[in-house]
């Protein structure tokens, strides 16, 4: 009897949840192009019927376009990135990419776990970064679309073999882009291992909210919910300590333009170009949080970030120059874009006082993040 009625409100939640997804949301699947070892890759475009519009390649589960309304409703694509496959197979800026299986800093491409020391590839002068030699951003994820209650939903799947660029373990990873009615997009990354190992994953999109080769960034207003980043030393690899940013050009506690202090005579900005350091983010528990909030005045669109991440990587695009041609043919110049890539700190599989990446068999890594669209302007 409890069965037949559990059985019952499972098919009118199925056909609720089609009848809603059927009409407002859209997933439609294109080829994008063959990889270099013959495999095939998809280019997925997920809208939710008011303009807003992500397209998704299982190349890398890199955001290969974002199309989101300014005030007045006009619609740009707000990151950088190519116009094609080939531009992302020499992708040395991450473009959009999903990043693993360590975001961010390895220093020395060497740390020790359970006793053992384990060698990664170096790809970024004495350390490793974004995974090594060949990242997550490189690899063809199966992937798989569909349409839910929440949204389109793409979900993308990658077997990191044992040993792959250096690490320990077979990581089954998964992640999730959901793009719902309310103009935010979901990202949800999972990941199971048969061996500890570290486990730093994040997403690399490059934004600027006045369309992507519309100028700099640098009139952005941020505000980073954190009272604290991690200094770094010439390598970009974290000191160890804790600094608090009130007082320096790392406090965004307040919104503040990127560009007002960029260029200000202050040692961890000549490090990092500009920007290029991980907030530690101000946490009240464990669920989604509010980290960052960026706004563009000119054409008054909001970004949200909430994570359940401790940290954000603030990169400012310090290291473009101008000579990669993006979409539409666009140089892309130093501070084209900016990152706000939600992960654990750098490094920390070699700071033992940093929050711990170390993923353990029959553990569950769960992460979850939602970039969220907004302009300002009437409702907002
Ligand atoms: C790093 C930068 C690096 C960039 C590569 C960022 O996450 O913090 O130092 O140059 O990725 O595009």
């Amino acid at each position: 009897m409890l069965h037949g009625l559990l059985c019952l409100l499972a098919v009118i939640g199925f056909l609720i949840g089609q009848g809603t997804a059927g009409e407002k949301y859209l997933i439609k699947k294109d080829a994008f192009g063959v990889t270099s070892d013959d495999k095939a890759v998809d280019l997925y475009t997920l809208s939710n019927g008011s303009g807003t519009e992500v397209r998704v390649t299982n190349y890398g589960g890199i955001i290969v376009s974002l199309i989101v309304p300014d005030r007045n409703g006009k619609l740009a694509d707000i990151v950088l990135g190519y116009d094609d496959l080939k531009g992302y197979f020499n992708n040395k800026a991450y473009f959009g990419a999903l990043i693993g299986r360590y975001g961010n800093r390895i220093a020395g491409g060497k740390f020790k776990l359970d006793g053992k020391e384990y060698t990664l590839a170096k790809n970024n002068g004495p350390n490793s970064l974004h995974g090594g030699l060949k990242g997550f951003n490189q690899v063809v994820w199966e992937a798989n679309g569909a349409q839910t209650s929440r949204g389109a939903t793409l979900t993308l799947r990658y077997i990191s073999k044992d040993g792959e660029e250096g690490y320990p373990g077979t990581l089954t990873v998964e992640v999730t882009y959901t793009l719902t009615a309310a103009n935010e997009l979901l990202l949800e990354y999972t990941a199971r291992t048969d061996r500890a190992t570290p486990v730093n994953l994040t997403q690399h999109t490059y934004f600027n909210l006045q369309g992507e080769g519309n100028g700099d960034i640098l009139g952005h207003e941020v505000m980073i919910s954190a009272d604290r980043f991690t200094p770094v030393d010439k390598d970009l690899i974290p000191t160890g300590k804790l600094h608090p940013v009130k007082g320096s050009p790392f406090d965004f506690i307040s919104p503040t333009t990127i560009g007002s202090r960029i260029n200000g005579n202050y040692d961890q900005l000549s490090l990092g170009r500009g920007y290029d350091h991980n907030l530690v983010l101000n946490r009240s528990g464990n669920e989604l949080e509010l980290a960052a909030r960026v706004h563009e005045p000119k054409s008054g669109r909001i970004l949200e970030i909430y994570t359940t991440e401790p940290a954000v990587q603030f990169y400012t695009g310090n290291f473009l120059d101008g000579t990669i041609i993006g979409k539409n043919n666009h140089a892309y110049q130093q501070h084209a874009g900016f990152c706000l890539e939600t992960q654990h700190y750098p490094d920390s599989p070699n700071h033992p006082s940093f929050p711990s990446t170390i993923l353990r068999p029959g553990d569950v890594f769960h992460s979850r993040t939602t970039f969220k669209f907004l302009a300002d302007g009437k409702g907002n």
